[in-house]
């Protein structure tokens, strides 16, 4: 004998019953079976809410209840040759009209039972049962539609019955011997009845149930569990897009599994198998060659140290808290038999070991009846102000690890944790049974999908990991990323195994977002559609998405953009700048955005503020963390002034030469930054600060070239005023040449002091040989203090900013 049942899904409509039926023929070509359904899809939720809206006094149960007939109907239509469907379809009207004198009976008292709402979803599984019968005898296949009600026998909690074993193999023994004639049975799930006849159901998701306490009783060779997916997967494919397959899964881990959330199983279902020692295939009513999920005994080991992550929504936290707790026995058992009165099912148990508080994880529609409840049960305690009142926290949900062998493995909790903690997501309690086989958390709900997917990357994924990118800014740098992301896709995916999508893409005009990642091949033509830039949504956007490694790259010279860092370090986001503004802000400032990003586990990476691509700070700040102690910098560390003092000669205008450096890109939008030197300030002052040195604008010394005239007025205007002052450039010029060196932009950090002008430099200096728009940074330190280290090359230009914040974005998921 074997055990087939269907769910909701796979008996939804005629098209899939015909594929549960020739499912079933071939199944009979091997074995005597015995078929379980459930409801046609969604209709127990019908059901539920048309006996609800009767109670609540709403007409508009009618339609409902239309609806359902309708749908039953419809399916018996298009199932049934003509000439074989009036029977079915008379019955199907009976039962509904059945159904339809309850709830006018409903609608009338204006209450709905627990016993009344069992008997009106009853109907959903008597009615698939009957339709999937009729087809098997319409195709003349010999079978017996048999009502579980007379075979499943449990007691009277209505909604969540518990079965009578006894009773019920003893029934369902007699019954199969009697039959030993039929090698097909049909058999509603979920529905049973009690002592007197009355129906009962055996909890929603229970015709899994119907099918395990079948199969147990029979001794079963097998029992199958078909649905909509191909077998128990490593987490919820709808939280989870990359989910694997679990090939085998031992019966404890499926219960675990399916105790905390895996929908795929309903929870009780493993135990009457197991005692059988009946293995359980899952598999796929639509996609039938797949290999599917076995749950058997003992399963082989997978090479992880978990099987599968699962979640439970709607939990509320009760704390039980108060110095009257402490070294006195017995508070816990009290506090357990109050909810128990309350048939509260506890899901999760913590208490610290100082024994000031318990804490315990329950269905959240239980709050308000657990809170009377126990502050009734410690009323004497409360009044004494040795315990507080119960403190209940809403929102929440549970996490959990599951697998056999987290026993063997140390660390799988430091991982989980680490993890989480990384992304932002604040853990409010734990809890290990001492079997090693699950590790729950309680996090908020707004977490869980984020949760449930950076620990499905953390212990299962293989194939690569996934980078959510939001980025501000397409002009010459933010383009030139976007070039470079969509050229590099396909190298990260195959030699890094990461995956880079671009959610949020945003200018000054417009933003957009795509929770799949925005196709980089037409970015320009999405932006176009999407919404007008503002700021706040922007933000929020970000925020409320809540992804896993988030990254937020600000590739604008914008303030505003500048100042919502702090919000995003805060939400565990991180953040990469190639805009200087934020540390080059006042210290303060600066110093805060590093802490957040400390204190929330993101990172603040600015690499571009410094010589574009160059390794700069990255270069400096492992020198620091190596031990080493920084004395002097000396660098050239602007490539716009690089540029000009490289081409100018006083023969093209000193004007035109700036001119050239803007078209070619190499210059701040407002090129007056980087010819009064500002630029470069606010360059050696993050060096400084990076160094440690609590350093301001106003501490450093700036020598400015720049006559104070061609300051004013529009940058037009500057263009213009620069070649009313040509011979100014020209003295500057000359005076160099004459002692045959060349003029550089010098910045230099020196025991704690930095400044900035422009210097003769002759042929022996380092800073000599320096051409075009490149940069140079000399390092003299403890370790380098005869030659110091040098750092050099292309210190402007969009393609190399460009790569340098894509190297920011890429050391963030590295490590
Ligand atoms: P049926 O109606 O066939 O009983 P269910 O809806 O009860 O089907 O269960 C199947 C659903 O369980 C899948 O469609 C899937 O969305 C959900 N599910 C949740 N967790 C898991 C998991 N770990 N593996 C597979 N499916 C899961
Ligand atoms: N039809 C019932 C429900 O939706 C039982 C089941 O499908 O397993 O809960
Ligand atoms: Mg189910």
């Amino acid at each position: 004998m074997q055990v087939l049942k269907f769910g909701g899904s796979s008996v939804a409509n005629a098209d899939n019953i015909n594929k549960v039926v020739e499912l079933v023929r071939q199944a009979l070509t091997k074995d005597r079976t015995i078929l379980v359904v459930s409801a046609l899809g969604g209709v127990t939720d019908l059901l539920i809410q048309a006996g609800l809206a009767a109670a609540a006094g709403e007409e508009g149960y009618k339609e409902k209840l239309q609806d359902i007939e309708r749908r039953h109907l419809d399916t018996v239509k298009a199932l049934l040759p003509v000439t074989r469907q009036s029977s079915t379809l008379s019955l199907v009207k009976t039962r509904c009209n059945e159904i339809e004198d309850i709830c006018s009976g409903v609608f009338l008292l204006g209450e709905l039972s627990a016993r009344t709402q069992d008997k009106i979803v009853s109907y959903g599984e008597l009615l698939s049962s009957i339709i999937v019968a009729a087809r098997f005898q319409s195709l003349e296949i010999p079978h017996q539609w048999k009502d579980s009600r007379e075979l499943i026998r449990t007691d009277s909690r209505f909604g969540h019955a518990a079965v009578d074993f006894t009773q019920t193999n003893q029934q369902i023994f007699d019954y199969i011997k009697g039959a030993a004639a039929s090698s097909l049975f049909v058999l509603p799930g979920f529905i049973a009845a009690d002592s007197k006849g009355i129906t009962t159901t055996l909890g929603r998701g229970g015709s899994d149930y119907t099918a395990a306490i079948l199969a147990a009783a029979v001794d079963a060779k097998v029992l199958e569990i078909w649905t909509d997916v191909s077998g128990m997967m490593t987490a919820d494919p709808r939280l989870v897009t990359n989910v694997k397959l679990i090939p085998h899964i031992s019966y404890q881990e499926a219960m675990e599994l399916s105790h905390f959330g895996a929908k795929v199983i309903y929870p009780p279902t493993i135990q009457p198998v197991m005692t059988k020692n009946i293995p359980v295939w899952v598999k796929n009513t639509f996609s039938p060659t797949d290999p599917g999920t076995v749950i058997e005994r003992e399963a082989p080991h997978n090479g992880s140290s978990i099987r599968g992550i699962s979640s439970i929504a709607k939990i509320a936290l009760l704390s039980l808290e108060g110095s009257g707790m402490v070294g006195i026995p017995g508070f816990s058992k009290r506090l357990f038999e109050a909810l128990s009165a309350q048939q509260i099912n506890v899901i999760l148990i913590t208490q610290g070991s100082s024994e000031h508080s318990i804490c315990v994880g329950v269905d959240q529609a239980n709050a308000d009846a657990a809170k009377q409840a126990v502050d009734n049960a410690f009323s004497p305690e409360i009044s004494a102000g040795t315990v507080d009142p119960l403190i209940i926290e809403t929102g929440l949900s549970i996490i959990a690890l599951v697998g056999e062998h987290m026993k063997s493995h140390p660390g799988v909790s430091g991982k989980m944790f680490g993890a989480l903690g990384r992304n932002g997501v604040n853990v409010r309690a734990i809890a290990q049974g001492s079997s090693e086989r699950n590790i729950s958390a309680v996090i908020a709900t707004d977490d869980v999908k984020k949760a449930i997917n950076v620990l499905h990357e953390e212990f299962f994924e293989t194939s690569y990991r996934q980078l959510n990118l939001f980025i501000t800014g397409t002009g010459n740098v933010g383009r030139r990323l976007i070039d470079q992301l969509q050229q590099q896709q396909a190298f990260l995916q195959q030699q890094l195994r990461i995956q880079v999508r671009v959610i949020g893409l945003a200018n000054s005009r417009r933003m957009v977002f795509s929770n799949n990642g925005i196709d980089l091949s037409r970015w320009q033509e999405t932006l176009e559609n999407g919404s007008p830039m503002q700021m706040d949504q922007w933000i929020s956007g970000i925020t409320s998405l809540n992804l896993r490694n988030s990254v937020f790259a600000d590739v604008t010279a914008n303030e505003e953009v500048a100042s919502c860092y702090g919000a995003f370090l805060q939400k565990s986001i991180s953040v990469v700048a190639c805009n200087k503004i934020a540390c080059s802000s006042p210290y303060g400032n600066y110093r805060q955005l590093k802490d957040l990003a400390r204190e929330y586990n993101a990172r603040f990476l600015f690499e571009t503020n410094v010589g574009a691509g160059l390794p700069v700070i990255g270069t400096l700040n492992d020198l620091l963390r190596s031990g080493d102690k920084v004395h002097r910098i000396e660098a050239v560390l602007s490539g716009t002034l690089n540029f000009v003092f490289n081409n100018y000669t006083g023969e093209r205008p000193f004007s035109q030469v700036v001119r050239q450096a803007q078209a070619e890109g190499y210059t701040e939008p407002d090129p007056r930054l980087d010819l009064s030197g500002t630029d470069v300030m606010r360059k050696i002052m993050i060096l400084a600060r990076e160094s440690g040195e609590k350093t301001e604008m106003e501490d450093i010394t700036n020598s400015s070239f720049l006559p104070a005239s061609c300051m004013q007025g529009s940058v037009e205007d500057f263009y213009e005023t620069m070649l009313t002052e040509e011979d100014h450039f020209k003295q500057l010029y000359q005076a160099a040449a004459k002692e045959g060196k060349k003029l550089k932009f010098v910045a230099r950090y020196d025991n704690g002091k930095a400044s900035v002008g422009l210097q003769h430099i002759g042929p022996e200096h380092n800073l000599y040989h320096l051409y075009g728009k490149d940069n140079v940074v000399l390092f003299y330190t403890d370790r380098y203090s005869e030659q110091p280290l040098v750092v050099k090359g292309a210190g402007a230009g969009a393609e190399v900013t460009a790569s340098g914040v894509f190297a920011d974005i890429l050391r963030i998921i590295n490590s």
